[in-house]
């Protein structure tokens, strides 16, 4: 220290005694661990979008370029990977901030069905060389104080997984409310969910079958941020589901 101005006064510290601080870990710890599973899920799902474009971009580098057709085909995986990459950002932007608690002052009265038909219109291009049909049951001016775009969401991510794991049937899509809850209701007739995989779908990252989800498009973060939505409104979710029969997802929303 140059100037003893700001050298530390050992002389003038007292020892008072001993402290002891007791202090639950195993809380932290396990938040911890969640924190840096997430970032090493995370860096995974990013590289490997990102591996297969350098890959592609190197072969055409090579030669490659010089055949059309492969070329093209080899553009279209380009395309592909760049999408489920941008994907991938939105999603974790979301659930981050969901649990940031952001916009959540941003709420107002809103009316469920007039959502439902703006998600369905949303929808409508990814039920192209499929054979399903959009079952809409709403009941008339259910409205819950909420903020549009979370709920929007939440519709959104069970509607689009009704569609993918699904290819003939429908896709069923109710809303109706009870003394106490608003209560949103998704059933498809699609691939089902073996019981055991059930309490792990919410988990962020997690898939039954990760070939097929990644091939559909998905990031494996559409439950968590259901999950996450729910939450924020204190809400229950509900989960039925046979193989080859299809799943029903309910949705609970304390009014
Ligand atoms: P993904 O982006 O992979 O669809 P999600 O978090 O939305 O991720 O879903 C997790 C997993 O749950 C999916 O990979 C899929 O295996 C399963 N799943 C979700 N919804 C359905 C459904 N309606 N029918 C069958 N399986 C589903």
């Amino acid at each position: 220290y140059a100037n003893p101005i700001f050298a530390p006064k050992r002389a003038s510290i007292k020892t008072m005694g001993t402290l002891l601080v007791i202090r639950d870990i195993t809380q932290m710890k396990k938040l911890e661990t969640m924190r840096s599973d997430f970032v090493s899920n995370v860096t995974h799902e990013l590289n490997t979008p990102l591996t297969s474009i350098r890959g592609f971009v190197d072969t055409l580098k090579n030669g490659a370029i010089k055949d059309e057709k492969v070329a093209a085909r080899f553009l279209d995986i380009i395309d592909i990977e760049t999408e489920r990459l941008s994907l991938l950002i939105q999603d974790i932007l979301s659930l981050s901030a969901i649990e940031n608690m952001e916009d959540e002052k941003n709420s107002s009265d809103n009316n469920i069905g007039e959502i439902i038909n703006e998600v369905t219109e949303i929808l409508n291009p990814k039920l192209e060389n499929k054979d399903i049909n959009i079952d809409i049951r709403v009941k008339k001016n259910v409205t819950y104080n909420c903020n549009r775009n979370r709920i929007k969401q939440l519709i959104i991510n069970l509607m689009d997984n009704a569609i993918k794991y699904t290819e003939k049937g429908s896709v069923i899509i109710s809303c109706d409310e009870s003394e106490e809850d608003i209560i949103i209701e998704v059933t498809d007739t699609g691939i089902g969910i073996e019981e055991q995989h059930i309490p792990r779908l919410f988990e962020r990252f997690y898939r039954v079958d990760k070939g097929r989800s990644r091939n559909m498009g998905g990031t494996g973060l559409g439950l968590s941020i259901v999950k996450h939505i729910v939450g924020l409104y204190k809400g229950k979710i509900e989960v039925e589901s046979n193989i080859g029969v299809g799943t029903t997802f309910t949705i609970r929303l304390p009014k």
